[in-house]
């Protein structure tokens, strides 16, 4: 476990307590909110703040407003939301900072619960000003950071606030992150095995040199297969290769070799000529991609072979589709992935990027250990950093 301190660590009775959550929430055409995982997701840190007698000043950002007032983006439709799952009377503020949100903290009494607006209103946040920071830290006595999908990122809000306010301590949703993940990673039962998807070797290079150094076996498939493959001597046709990686992938399955890591590519193709709905699709060994046409998943032969890998696993850690997962035609690969993955007896940790949305869409992910809220920052923690965010919560001997 990190050496940090978390909320159930520090005295709040009576505190002003400022929450950095992540509440944003995807909006459908409405602007209604159409997942509010990320909202439930906080609640045992909130309802522990009220049961210990805080006073509970909630902030947040929501969309990309560019450091301008966006009243599609106002947090007050998650107030509303908030306030029927706690089954309570919240306020809801205008504004982050300034003259009446100080006022309006000062009256606070024990058990009442403030959200405040937008906090990317002000392009100061994303900055990490020192000045907005420190009138953020102003509102609260403790600072309890539960918002891990953004501690990848240095804000004002998450990181900023700390220079001013101590103690600053993780929130249960943080260390449940930080302790799936460590388990993972750290100490794994193993075998250990991670499945990589996605789109791009690119965007996952340092994950892939760090999870070489750590796992027993890997799985690669999605769009980044392909490059690997083309290095490996096959004909890929049209499908995404990145042509300035290939010397990268070379020297992943070098690495892998040295190190003992067995690493599995797809061994059949989902093909087509585009990528499209309506488009003619052929399964073909990965020796017979046509000219033209390219993969968009990975085929049943894969899906066999990759189950048998996971067979014996003890932890699996998994990041990014199998294939093209938001056109049914190219989704069965990765639904087929989220049902191994489901009922494997190992601890499963799936997360980063879209590979939460393609898990939430079978049935069984409940069967999963651990799906992660962060796309980015759990990203970064595979490819071995330290966030931000993370670093900035107070140490426990301090
Ligand atoms: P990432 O954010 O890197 O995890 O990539 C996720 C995206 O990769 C998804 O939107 C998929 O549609 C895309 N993807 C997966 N497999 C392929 C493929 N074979 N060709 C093109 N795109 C793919």
């Amino acid at each position: 476990m990190v050496n940090k301190l978390f909320v159930d660590q520090v005295n709040v009775k009576n505190k002003r307590v400022l929450v950095r959550v992540d509440f944003n929430v995807p909006l459908d055409s409405m602007g209604e909110i159409s997942d509010d995982t990320r909202i439930r997701a906080v609640l045992p840190t909130i309802n522990y703040l009220l049961d210990e007698g805080a006073k509970v000043i909630l902030i947040s950002h929501m969309g990309r407003p560019k450091g301008k007032r966006d009243p599609k983006l106002s947090l007050a439709i998650v107030a509303k939301r908030l306030q029927r799952l706690l089954q309570k009377d919240i306020l809801f503020l205008n504004d982050c900072i300034g003259h009446e949100v100080k006022a309006a903290v000062e009256r606070m009494r024990s058990g009442d619960v403030i959200l405040l607006e937008n906090l990317r209103f002000y392009a100061e946040e994303e900055k990490n000003d020192e000045n907005f920071a420190r009138q953020l830290a102003e509102l609260g006595e403790v600072f309890v950071n539960d918002a891990f999908a953004t501690a990848h990122r240095a804000h004002a809000s998450n990181v900023g606030v700390c220079k001013f306010l101590s103690p600053c301590v993780g929130g249960f949703l943080m260390k449940k992150e930080i302790t799936y993940f460590q388990s993972a990673m750290e100490h794994p039962v193993r075998p250990l095995v991670a499945i990589l998807g996605g789109a791009k070797v690119s965007g996952k290079i340092e994950a892939l040199r760090n999870l070489i150094n750590k796992v027993d076996k890997i799985i690669i498939g999605g769009g980044m297969a392909f490059t690997f493959l083309k290095a490996i001597g096959y004909e890929t046709g049209k499908s995404m290769v990145e042509e300035n990686m290939l010397d990268v992938a070379m020297e992943i399955l070098k690495s892998a070799k040295n190190q003992g890591v067995k690493l599995y590519l797809p061994v059949d193709v989902v093909i087509a000529e585009e990528v499209d709905p309506r488009a003619v699709t052929k399964i073909v060994p990965i020796q017979e991609i046509p000219a033209g046409w390219m993969g968009l998943d990975i085929g049943p032969a894969s899906t066999t072979l990759f189950a048998e890998v996971l067979e014996n696993a003890k932890t699996i850690v998994w990041n990014g589709p199998m294939g093209v997962f938001e056109i049914d035609a190219f989704s069965r690969g990765t639904l087929a992935m989220v049902n191994t993955v489901a009922n494997s007896y190992a601890m499963t940790i799936v997360g980063g990027g879209d590979t939460d949305v393609a898990v939430h869409r079978v049935g069984e992910s409940y069967k999963i250990s651990y799906i992660s809220t962060g796309g980015g920052a759990f990203l970064e923690l595979l490819e071995g950093k330290e966030l931000p965010g993370i670093a900035a919560l107070t140490s426990k001997e301090a």
